[in-house]
C-alpha cells in the first residue's frame, strides 16, 4: 500500500464520518477471525476512522497462535511477543450495527507496518482463492447457514424456549427476539433467505443470499455477531458451538457454493461435477479447516444430520456433500468453529484441483450412509483431520507452507488442551467461545 493509496483511504473514510455520525455511530469495531475461529477486535472512536483506514490499527501477530480458550501455542512461525500488524478496515463493508446502538463494524485486512499484506491474513487467503477461480474463468457465489441455540443466562445451557423442533411455538415464545433479529439484519443490508427453529432444543437457523466469497465470509461474521448482540439485548445467550451439550444434535455452519460463468449458474455441468469431486477428494484435510475444534468431532457423528460421511448425494442430508440440483453444492460437515474465510478459500482450492484434474464424481449415495457398507467416515478426531491436512498437497500448497504449519500448530494446541477431557468437559469449555 503506497502513500497515494493511504491518502485515498483517509479521504474516503473522512467522507464517511459525517454520515456515520448522523446515524449516531460513536465507535467502530474492526474485526478479523483468528485461526481458532474466534472473531477478535480492535475498536476506534469514529473520529479516528480516517487514520485507521490509512495506517491501520495495531494488533500483534501473536493472535495467529491463539487457541479458543485464549491460551497461546508456541508455533513454528507464530506465537512470539514481537512485531506489529495493522488492521485496515474495509470501507466497502462498513456497517452500522442495528443490534449495538452507537456501533459500526468493518472487517479488517491485516497488513504489516509497511503496507505489505500479512501472509497469514485470512481474508487475503479467501480473496486469493477467489482470484484463482477467476483466472480459470469461474465466478463463485457462496453463503453460510448459521445455526445457534438460545439459552438462558448462565454457563450451563438451559434452552430459552421449550417449543418443539421446527415448531412455531419457539417463534411465539421468542416473538420479539426473532422479529428484532430479522429486522436488524435487514437494516444492515444482509439479505436473509430463511429463518426457522431447528432440531435441537432452543436451536434456530438463518440463511443468507449467495454472494461473492469474501463478502459471504464477512456476512457470516456479521450475522453471527448480530445474533449474539440481539440475543444479549433480550437477556439471553447464543451458542454457536458445534456441540452445545455432549449429547444431541449440534450447530452446523454449512457452506453453499455455486460456480457461474457469464451470469449463468454452471450447476449440473461437467465443471460443477469436477469441482464437487475435488471437494470430495479433499474432505478429510478440509475438516481440519472447517471442523476446526475438538468439539467438532463430537458433532460429526452419523444420524445427527452433520454429514459425517465422505460421500455425496442428491438432497442427502447425511452425506458431507449435498447436491441441490440446479442450484449449488452444500458442504454440510463444516461448523462455525471454522474460520469462514479459510473455509471458503480452502473449499475453492479443493474444488479447483478437481476441475484441473478433470475428476468425476462416483455414484451418489441415495440412502442414509450408516446403512451402506464401505462408505468412509470423515476423520473421527481433530488429530486425524490434522494429519489428513498435513498430507494434502493441494491444501498445503494453497495456504503455503508457513500458513499451513501455523494452522496445524493451532489445531494441535487445541488437541493437547483437551487431552483426556470428557465430552462434557469439551462441550463446556467450547460452549460460549465461538
Ligand atoms: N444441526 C445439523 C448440523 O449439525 C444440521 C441440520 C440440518 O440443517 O440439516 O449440521
Ligand atoms: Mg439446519
Amino acid at each position: 500500500m503506497d502513500t497515494d493509496e493511504r491518502q485515498r483511504r483517509y479521504d474516503r473514510a473522512a467522507d464517511l464520518v459525517a454520515d456515520l455520525a448522523d446515524r449516531d455511530v460513536i465507535v467502530v469495531a474492526i474485526t478479523w477471525v483468528d485461526h481458532s475461529g474466534i472473531t477478535r477486535v480492535k475498536s476506534v472512536p469514529l473520529r479516528r476512522l480516517p487514520d485507521a483506514a490509512a495506517h491501520g490499527v495495531g494488533a500483534s501477530p501473536v493472535f495467529d497462535a491463539f487457541l479458543l480458550d485464549d491460551s497461546i501455542v508456541a508455533g513454528r512461525h507464530a506465537g512470539g511477543p514481537v512485531g506489529d500488524l495493522r488492521l485496515h478496515p474495509d470501507l466497502d463493508r462498513i456497517t452500522v450495527l442495528a443490534g449495538q446502538p452507537g456501533w459500526a463494524w468493518a472487517p479488517a485486512d491485516r497488513y504489516d507496518r509497511d503496507g505489505v499484506p500479512h501472509p497469514r491474513d485470512e481474508r487475503g487467503f479467501a480473496r486469493a482463492m477467489t482470484d484463482r477461480m477467476a483466472v480459470h474463468g469461474y465466478d463463485v457465489r457462496a453463503g453460510f447457514e448459521v445455526e445457534w441455540v438460545v439459552g438462558q443466562p448462565g454457563d450451563d445451557f438451559v434452552p430459552a424456549t421449550t417449543g418443539p423442533a421446527y415448531g412455531h411455538t419457539r417463534q411465539v415464545e421468542l416473538s420479539d427476539y426473532c422479529a428484532d433479529l430479522v429486522a436488524a439484519l435487514g437494516e444492515q443490508d444482509v439479505e436473509v433467505l430463511q429463518f426457522h427453529p431447528e432440531y435441537a432444543p432452543g436451536q434456530f437457523e438463518l440463511s443468507t443470499a449467495p454472494e461473492e466469497p469474501v463478502r459471504a465470509a464477512d456476512t457470516a461474521v456479521l450475522v453471527r455477531e448480530t445474533v449474539r448482540a440481539i440475543t444479549a439485548r433480550h437477556g439471553m445467550r447464543a451458542s454457536f458451538s458445534p456441540k452445545v451439550v455432549a449429547d444431541g444434535v449440534g450447530n452446523g455452519g454449512h457452506l453453499h457454493v455455486s460456480l457461474w460463468r457469464d451470469g449463468r449458474n454452471l450447476a449440473g455441468s461437467g465443471d460443477a461435477e469436477s469441482f464437487a469431486a475435488g471437494v470430495l477428494r479433499h474432505l478429510p484435510g478440509l475438516c481440519a479447516v472447517g471442523c476446526a475444534s475438538v468439539a467438532s468431532y463430537l458433532r460429526l457423528v452419523p444420524s445427527h444430520w452433520a454429514g459425517a460421511f465422505a460421500a455425496w448425494g442428491v438432497e442427502n442430508r447425511e452425506t458431507a456433500l449435498r447436491v441441490v440440483e440446479g442450484r449449488d453444492l452444500e458442504v454440510k460437515c463444516f461448523d462455525l468453529s471454522g474460520n469462514p474465510y479459510l473455509v471458503v478459500g480452502a473449499t475453492l482450492a479443493a474444488g479447483l484441483a478437481g476441475i484441473v484434474d478433470g475428476l468425476r464424481l462416483p455414484e451418489p449415495v441415495s440412502v442414509d450412509p450408516v446403512h451402506v457398507a464401505g462408505v468412509p467416515r470423515l476423520p473421527l478426531s481433530l488429530e486425524e483431520a490434522v494429519r489428513a491436512f498435513e498430507a494434502d498437497e493441494v491444501l498445503v500448497e494453497a495456504f503455503g507452507p508457513e500458513f499451513a504449519a501455523t494452522l496445524v500448530d493451532v489445531r494441535r494446541g487445541e488437541v493437547a488442551r483437551f487431552a483426556g477431557a470428557s465430552a462434557e468437559e469439551v462441550a463446556r469449555v467450547t460452549r460460549w467461545r465461538h
